[in-house]
């Protein structure tokens, strides 16, 4: 029986994304967001794993860039949002949000998280979740499509989700997200340690992520728009949690 907490690796992928892919069975792996063929392929054959299932998140080019074409070298079977099917590679496996699909030996529970696009969704796998471009360490996508409520909604929603320990975003958008973090918030106790280790694993060329649930409770100020501690250290108690989170959304954008 697989283990809870799958092994997944990153591959980076130009210019900031990661394609993230996880052992399954011995040998047999999935693969989520490919952005593009090469790098992928490279990684698949240096540790001769084949996927068996590519997951999107959503539409995104920098996500799906590479799909058709690792699907058709290994013969992998391509996973998306039923709602978002006309928009992405064609799917062999359309889901919905409260799925829960076999994979490998795995289950994997689907949730849709509207926002970024209006067809997002993210993937849980044991302690892992996969949260394309909804959830960032210390940060949430843009909203291309959807309206602050309905990402708001979606943060609500990521933090009830039961299990979820690891979290794996499709970008490596850390530092940035700090940089705008310490200037928003700067007297959060968590911030100066998290920002040495996020230093030293840049330094090093390494990445900063999976972050954890635990940890962008602490931190990430999308996720805490309701909290009184956060709203009174950025002056806006008495506010909503989705006005709260939309200014802080539109203050990101401008920073
Ligand atoms: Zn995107």
């Amino acid at each position: 029986m697989p283990t809870t907490t799958p092994v997944v690796h990153a591959i980076p992928v130009p210019k900031d994304n990661y394609a993230w892919l996880m052992e399954t069975s011995p040998g047999n792996a999935i693969l989520f967001d490919p952005g593009d063929f090469g790098p992928v392929a490279e990684v698949l054959h240096q540790r001769r794993l084949k996927p068996t299932h590519i997951l999107i998140t959503h539409h995104h080019h920098d996500h799906i860039g590479g799909v058709t074409a690792l699907a058709d070298h290994f013969g992998a079977k391509i996973v998306g949002h039923a709602l978002d099917a006309k928009r992405l590679p064609p799917l062999d496996l359309a889901v919905k949000d409260g799925d829960t699909i076999p994979l490998e030996g795995w289950h994997c529970d689907v949730w849709a998280t509207p926002g970024h696009t209006v067809g997002h969704v993210v993937y849980r796998i044991g302690d892992a979740l996969f949260t394309g471009d909804t959830l960032f360490s210390l940060g949430c996508g843009r909203l291309f499509e959807g309206t602050a409520e309905m990402m708001w909604a979606s943060m609500q929603k990521l933090r009830g989700l039961p299990g979820v320990q690891r979290i794996f975003p499709a970008h490596e958008y850390t530092l940035l997200n700090l940089d705008f973090v310490l200037k928003l918030e700067p007297n959060n106790p968590c911030l100066p340690s998290f920002r040495q280790w996020v230093l030293e694993q840049t330094d090093k060329g390494e990445p900063t992520l999976p972050t954890t649930m635990e940890q962008e409770l602490r931190c990430n100020p999308f996720l805490r728009a309701d909290r009184s501690d956060f709203v009174q250290n950025i002056g806006m108690s008495g506010k909503t949690g989705v006005d709260v989170f939309a200014h802080v959304r539109t203050l990101r954008n401008q920073h």
